[in-house]
């Protein structure tokens, strides 16, 4: 057996973050920066109103309430090209520029006017710069914005966008081939007859790698045969990286491993110290070296191995600093009982913040490795390692495979 550390560095070896390309600033979002942004201009671009109100002389509020003539009015989009002297304001709305002269705001709602609109009244003394943003307060000109490695999220498309930037040099999406292999396997649309099932890691598998970001190439099934798989791999090479499914165990016709011993240089078949995903072969191709994750069948196995093996390594070709997803320590008030076998065993369940800061955990349902339901149920899988189990009360860590889906009591919410 293989330790589950030893693999991931094994494969993690063999994958190289892939090069800078350019794409467009709506592609971005979930894309690594590969070279710094630096402000071409200052954002906010002039000094502007942060309030609907009156724009003025500071020094002029000295003693209010006061009285100022009103020249004018400014919206934003006016170049704000109405000069303000002394005794005088002119209406502003939110993001119009600050005219020449004025160097503070008074809010609308401390204000009233007379004859017309012609005098404003003030009733609050204002300080300078007072609802004013000034130019370059979220970013002066030439500042980084952002450095290599930034996860670029959509606030951060957002700030690109007021830069005028609408393309950007990121790290490659890698894109990933992927087929499943089975002679038992026919596609959802497909009947069954006798023997058949229907493949659900295929669908599985591309789902996951869509989730997390990656381009997917779907490369349907393949029959347990040896030309087939070789043709298949074949197609596969034009891809960044391969994922594969089933026929990497002890059956007769589990040829992966045999027909990847022969396409793949640094190959390894391994039987990980991992329950369930024992199974895993890891290869790089001749020639192109594209890596390949050939994963296990058994449709909870696959999605394991792929957290484990997949999902890091496809991240680290992306340029992610973080491979791996959060962990976290949960209370699992009826633990989780095991025995020793050599191996840590990855526990699906649902992780829920109980109370402020207190997660607890249990067993999303039964943990064969075709039990797809409860990987389906899960938010979470428990790190349980070897021994006897995490007794009731105790505590497990556990990996958050769902951070977004950590189910919070409602009294946590402010609303
Ligand atoms: P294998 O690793 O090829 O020996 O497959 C192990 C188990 O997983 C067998 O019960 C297969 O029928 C099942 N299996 C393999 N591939 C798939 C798939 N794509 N969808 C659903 N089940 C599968
Ligand atoms: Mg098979």
């Amino acid at each position: 057996m293989v330790a589950v550390a030893d693999a991931r560095a094994f494969v993690l070896g063999l994958c190289r973050s892939l090069p800078a390309c350019e794409v467009p600033l709506e592609q971005a979002v979930g894309c690594v920066l590969a070279e710094p942004v630096a402000a071409a201009h200052p954002v906010p671009p002039f000094d502007n109103s942060a309030m609907d109100g009156y724009a003025l002389r500071a020094a002029d509020t000295a003693g209010a309430p006061v009285r100022l003539r009103v020249v004018g009015t400014i919206f934003a989009g006016d170049d704000g090209a109405i000069p303000v002297g002394v005794g005088e304001a002119a209406r502003i709305m939110t993001g119009a520029p600050m005219p020449p002269g004025a160097d503070a705001v008074c809010v609308v709602e401390r204000t009233s006017t007379e004859g017309n609109g012609a005098v404003v009244v003030i009733e609050d003394e204002v300080v300078p710069r007072q609802n004013v943003r000034s130019a370059g307060s979220d970013l002066p000109e030439g500042a980084e914005a952002f450095g290599p490695g930034t996860v670029l999220g959509p606030a951060h498309v957002g700030v690109l966008a007021s830069l005028g930037l609408v393309r950007v040099v990121v790290r490659a999406r890698p894109r990933v081939a992927v087929f499943v292999t089975g002679d038992e396997l026919v596609p959802a649309e497909v009947a069954l007859t006798g023997g058949k099932i229907h493949d659900s890691n295929r669908p599985a598998l591309v789902a996951q790698l869509r989730a997390d970001g990656f381009e997917v190439v779907d490369l349907g099934t393949v029959s347990d045969e040896e030309d087939a798989l070789v043709d298949a791999f074949g197609r596969a090479r034009a891809y960044d990286a391969v994922v594969t499914s089933g026929g990497v165990s002890m059956g007769e016709r589990d040829y992966v491993k045999l027909v990847l011993d022969k396409l793949a240089q640094e190959m390894r078949a391994m039987q990980v110290d991992i329950r369930p995903a024992r199974p895993f072969a890891f290869g790089t191709l001749t020639e192109s070296g594209t890596p390949v994750f050939a994963l296990p069948g058994n449709p909870v196995s696959a999605l394991v191995s792929y957290e484990l093996f997949v999902r890091p390594a496809l991240r680290k070709m992306a340029g992610f600093e973080v491979l791996d997803r959060p962990c976290v320590t949960a209370v699992a008030p009826a633990g989780f009982r095991r025995r020793p076998d050599g191996k840590l065993h990855l526990v699906r369940v649902v992780v829920r913040e109980e109370s402020p800061g207190v997660l607890t955990t249990w067993p999303s349902g039964g943990q064969d490795s075709h039990v797809l339901r409860a990987m389906a149920e899960a938010n979470g899988l428990a790190l349980v390692a070897d021994g006897e189990g995490v007794p009731p009360g105790g505590t497990v860590p556990v990996l958050l495979l769902d951070a977004g889906a950590l189910d919070a009591g409602a009294s946590l919410r402010p609303w």
